[in-house]
């Protein structure tokens, strides 16, 4: 079994690296997600589903990159295509046209029918905040709601919700708007709407209340990546933001090709009127995709339609008219060609990752029943993640808040120690590169952290 990690005495290096990152990039990170106390290790090499720190401890990696990484670490077939594409091609970015636009496009169709036509985009951020900007085109109203602890992007306007104190946050069924930063423009309090997820009788008030301001109405179909809504809520959503002229936006950044080849749009059969898409579509590259009806993403072609492609020459057409959308990089060859090569091999072993997932959803459920601990494994797909709580049923961020994360911590760092990474209170993302070893590793190694941490 792997030698036991003392987490300060073994992470030396780490802890010095970031000592010295802290000189170059406040906190020592460029990206906040990436700190955790007492200090986040530093890693320096990854192969399949392993990842080896700076002080040369090896994990079984259950971040996977926030979860873009759904075919693992510098896997071959990605890394082939995308060396064949410059080599067929001579260039890795034209800024022009190009012919896998269409083909990724397509077979992102097969797989989501709902994306009549769809727009490519950097990141998931950039996505979301496209469809937020189509919808206020399309409806006239310019407010959003959003649902209480989703995340869309660390942007404004949706960074609204949830303080972390939970003190100021009002009424469970009327949840407040505060801002998630410093730095947030106090108008977006007021413009960006707050609804309790899972309740639909309260949405169906709030929006109501709205619904002369309200265009949009965007959700974390499962909430966080984990937390499934009910499907009497999602069917009611769909058809209370119909009767009221907002666009409804599944965000499925995190569950696009995770939860299955067609997202949850697909298991629940609700079809959403503008879906985002990111992290594992992009094969661990920067991208985003923005897809849904097509009179809606119409709006930002060029020439609307017309036989004029270029708008200054529009003679009916000024640049008000189209809804603005460009970027140097999106649809970069590159990135179209490493998610081509991920989505031929999810088409393949989608299936597979499925069932080992649940063999370690499962496994970690035995455990959690047979020694007696309040944990539950919640997710779909290869997302999961493990909440303590004696409640029945986890519906939503509050019930999250509530549980028992000073021990769910605890847990993530005796796993840790024995070898399995996971960023403390994080979810877990399998990939194809997980070995059914693997699992059976991890599922020794959480044991062991269970007697550990109750014994
Ligand atoms: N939406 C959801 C549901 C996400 O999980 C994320 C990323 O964490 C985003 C949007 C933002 O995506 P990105 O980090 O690619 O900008």
């Amino acid at each position: 079994s792997h030698p036991m990690l003392d987490y300060q005495k073994d992470s030396i290096r780490s802890k010095n690296f970031m000592e010295a990152a802290n000189a170059v990039m406040p906190g020592g990170v460029t990206a906040n997600i990436k700190y955790f106390d007492p200090h986040p290790l530093a890693m320096k090499e990854a192969r399949g589903s392993k990842v080896i720190d700076m002080d040369d401890r090896e994990y079984i990696d259950y971040v996977m990159g926030y979860g873009a990484l759904v075919t693992g670490h510098g896997d071959e077939r990605v890394k082939k295509a995308m060396t064949e594409y410059i080599e067929n091609h001579g260039t890795w970015l034209f800024g022009t046209p190009h012919a896998l636009e269409i083909e990724m496009g397509k077979r992102i169709q097969t797989h989501f029918p709902s994306m009549e036509l769809l727009r490519y985009t950097n990141s998931g951020t950039e996505a979301t905040l496209l469809a937020l900007r189509m919808a206020a085109a399309y409806t006239g109203k310019h407010k959003v709601a959003k649902f209480e602890g989703h995340y869309h992007g660390g942007y404004d306007q949706m960074l609204v919700s949830v303080s972390p104190s939970m003190k100021e946050a009002g009424e469970e069924r009327e949840p407040n708007s505060l801002p998630e930063s410093k730095g947030i423009h106090p108008s977006h309090l007021r413009n960006t709407v707050v609804l309790p997820f899972n309740d639909l009788k309260a949405c169906e008030r709030i929006l109501t209340e709205h619904r002369d301001e309200i265009g949009a109405v965007m959700i974390e179909p499962i909430q966080s990546g984990f937390i499934p809504p009910d499907l009497s809520f999602m069917k009611g959503l769909r058809q209370i933001t119909k009767e009221l002229n907002m666009v409804l936006i599944f965000d499925e950044v995190k569950t696009g090709y995770r939860t299955c080849l067609g997202g949850v749009q697909s298991i629940y059969g609700v079809t959403p009127d503008l879906t985002a898409l990111g992290k594992a579509v992009g094969g661990g590259f920067p991208f985003g995709v923005v897809g849904g009806k097509r009179d809606i993403l119409m709006q930002s072609a060029p020439s609307h339609g017309s036989d004029v492609f270029d708008a200054s020459q529009s003679k009916n057409k000024t640049a008000q008219d189209v809804l603005f959308h460009s970027g140097t990089y999106n649809g970069h060859p590159m990135i179209l060609a490493a998610g081509m090569a991920v989505l031929d091999i999810l088409e393949k072993e989608m299936d597979v990752l499925l069932q080992r997932t649940n063999q370690l959803k499962q496994g970690i459920q035995e455990i959690f029943d047979r020694y007696q601990v309040n944990g539950k494994v919640i997710g779909m797909g290869s997302i999961f993640s493990v909440v303590l709580s004696p409640k029945g049923k986890i519906r939503n961020y509050r019930d999250l808040q509530k549980s028992d994360l000073a021990t769910r911590k605890e847990i993530d760092f005796a796993l840790l120690k024995r070898g399995i990474y996971l960023k403390p209170l994080n979810r877990y993302s399998v990939s194809t590169a997980h070995t059914e070893e693997d699992i059976r590793t991890t599922l020794t190694a959480y044991e062991e952290a269970i007697k550990e941490v109750y014994g």
